[in-house]
């Protein structure tokens, strides 16, 4: 995931990204975040980064990306860790994913009480 980036990040795409059929994208390309910059009908793609192979530049949200380096260490994160092999950061937006059950709501039954 490539939440929290800034403009000059170097990241590498999540996946094959295409438009209108045509590879604009490709899985592991290393790509630069040219700006940050949302855009006004779809906030969360607020990732300015350009295509190799369009010219174009594209907004992108951070789920299409991932981090190449630390931003605490700058250490090589590897492709499938979630967090940094060199320090404690941990990849922002791992919480959004896998922490839904725990998010605060309407009191839940469970049989002999509520919790
Ligand atoms: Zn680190």
């Amino acid at each position: 995931m490539g939440y929290g980036l800034r403009a000059g990040d170097i990241c590498l795409m999540q996946n094959d990204y295409l438009l209108d059929g045509k590879l604009i994208f490709s899985r592991e390309e290393e790509v630069k975040i040219e700006d940050v910059d949302p855009d006004p009908k779809a906030p969360g793609l607020k990732y300015v980064v350009r295509s190799k192979t369009s010219g174009s530049r594209f907004r992108l949200s951070g789920r299409d990306l991932k981090r190449k380096f630390c931003p605490e260490c700058g250490a090589l994160l590897i492709s499938l860790g979630n967090n940094c092999p060199e320090c404690i950061w941990v990849v922002p937006g791992k919480e959004d994913l896998f922490g839904r059950k725990t998010v605060p709501g309407s009191p839940r039954s469970h049989g002999s009480g509520v919790i």
